[in-house]
């Protein structure tokens, strides 16, 4: 593989054999070039349809064909969709929550606090328990109508949260009746429900602000409480992925040349404008919205855990949406490509969309100063929130890293965190964790991770994104 440097941290991956374009990698120092993730950057330029280059952001790690932190667009109608592009979590994302709260009050009732959200906040066994039983017509309403199904339903922190999410909180195209029975069945008792892992619902304090103006629109505050909600489509959206990926397998060779000669049989895909492709779409579509919901439902179970806990009244919490993020999908969206419009679906796996400022599709408050990007980064250090740029319009399809990335497997993290422990460990640093898997804390301890300042910091050289706010954790309720 050879690998050029093209200015300081964006490397390119030239163009060779098969491959349909280069790749373009952003990079925290010089990538190693015997990493499998480079490879992977490599294979998806070989999908069919591809646009401009196979981009990696510097939260690159291995992934189920993709890598993670990859992004592609492909020709919206002539390209091919690939579910492994997208991931089994279809739609995790992140959404933040503002509040007025200040940050040394709350400290004094932390406890409260998190024990409640712990308590109000399943992890996954059961439905959310202020929720009944979907029936299959309201489910259907649910993929459908995403979080602005939730804001219906009373789940809310204010009544125009879901205007302040990414598309609205709904894709459409979304189409329930390509969901699966199974899919469904898995999905019916866990809207609202937090999943594992590195799923998490953070209480953080607003710790620095770096651009004023745009901190400002976005409700930031130096000092006061937000909330950062961190989940996807659960086992609906994992069962979506799974059944696509087995049709493809049988389906997929018989699209053609390019088709048969992908590298990677994880790569596999179908023409968007094929049966296949159109029913994996439909049903990505519903699960996404679903995922949407799942984020608007634990937003409204949160602000009501969090008036409980500390007694608060809705205008002494304030709380409102800052912006709801996907950082799995696969999206249809007009980009400039050689200065002229074209419709194209960008693959966003472990990557965020960042649009810049004056872009009609980014919410009017926050138009000047380009669309909201939350970027978590672990439980014992920070976040970043970011705001999109032009540049990235230009030079990513308008897109970004989506958190620190993994430094560690899940294995290796537990190995480094035997004998110690790590609740203790955040607790010294006045930080409270409650989680439910006996493993989570060794595998998501920090250490586990890269630092994520270094990887906003890479995208901020390269103009991608710009620095708005950094927030810390003060609580922290794990899967
Ligand atoms: P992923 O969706 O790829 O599993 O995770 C996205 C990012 O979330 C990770 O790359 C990591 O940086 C971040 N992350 C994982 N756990 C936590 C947590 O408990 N708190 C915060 N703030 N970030 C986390
Ligand atoms: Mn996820
Ligand atoms: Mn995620």
């Amino acid at each position: 593989m050879k690998l050029r440097r093209i200015e300081a941290d964006l490397w390119e991956i030239a163009r060779e054999g098969r491959m349909k374009v280069p790749g373009r990698v952003y990079s925290v120092g010089p990538p190693a070039p015997d990493d499998p993730a480079l490879q992977q950057v490599a294979n998806v330029a070989h999908l069919p349809g591809i646009l401009r280059f196979s981009l990696a952001m510097p939260d690159i790690h291995w992934g189920y064909g993709f890598p993670i932190g990859g992004v592609a667009a492909v020709d919206a109608e002539r390209g091919a969709v690939s579910p492994g592009g997208v991931g089994y979590d279809i739609n995790c994302g992140v959404r933040a929550v503002t509040t007025q709260l200040d940050a040394q009050w709350v400290r004094a009732r932390l406890h409260q606090v998190v024990a409640q959200l712990f308590r109000d906040i399943p992890a996954g066994v059961g439905a959310s328990r202020a929720l009944p039983r979907l029936s299959e017509e309201e489910l259907d309403v649910v993929l459908r109508d995403g979080a602005r199904w939730g804001v219906r339903r009373g789940f809310a922190a204010a009544a125009d949260d879901a205007e302040r999410c990414e598309e609205g909180g709904r894709l459409p195209g979304a189409e329930p009746g390509e969901v699966s029975a199974r899919a469904r069945r898995r999905g019916a008792d866990q809207l609202g429900t937090l999943g594992s892992g590195n799923h998490f619902l953070e209480v953080d304090r607003v710790a620095e602000i770096y651009d004023e103006a745009a901190a400002e629109a976005f409700g930031l505050f130096p000092g006061r409480v937000a909330i950062q909600i961190h989940s996807g489509s659960r086992g609906l959206g994992y069962q979506v992925c799974d059944e696509a990926l087995a049709g493809l397998a049988q389906a997929g060779p018989d699209y053609g040349e390019d088709y048969r000669a992908l590298p990677d049989p994880q790569l596999a895909c179908a023409p968007v404008e094929s049966e296949a492709g159109r029913a994996y779409l439909g049903a990505m579509q519903a699960a996404a919205n679903f995922a949407f919901a799942n984020r608007q439902v634990m937003t409204g179970l949160a602000v009501r855990a969090l008036q409980r806990a500390l007694g608060a009244s809705d205008a002494e919490l304030a709380a409102r949406v800052l912006y709801d993020v996907c950082h799995n999908v696969a999206k249809r969206e007009t980009h400039l490509v050689d200065g002229a419009p074209r419709e194209v679906l960008v693959h966003r796996k472990g990557a965020t969309r960042a649009f810049g400022p004056g872009d009609p599709r980014v919410p009017e408050p926050y138009r000047q100063a380009g669309q909201p990007v939350l970027i978590p980064g672990d439980m014992g250090r920070y976040s970043y929130v970011l705001a999109g740029t032009a540049r990235a319009m230009e030079d990513t399809f308008g897109s970004s890293c989506h958190g620190a990335g993994r430094l560690l497997s899940r294995g290796r993290a537990l190995a480094a965190a035997r004998g110690r422990s790590i609740a203790r460990e955040l607790a010294e640093r006045g930080i409270e964790v409650l989680s439910r898997g006996p493993k989570t804390l060794g595998e998501e301890m920090s250490d586990a991770y890269k630092d994520v300042a270094d990887v906003v910091g890479v995208m901020a050289r390269a103009g991608v994104t710009r620095l708005v706010a950094r927030l810390e954790p003060m609580g922290v309720v794990k899967g």
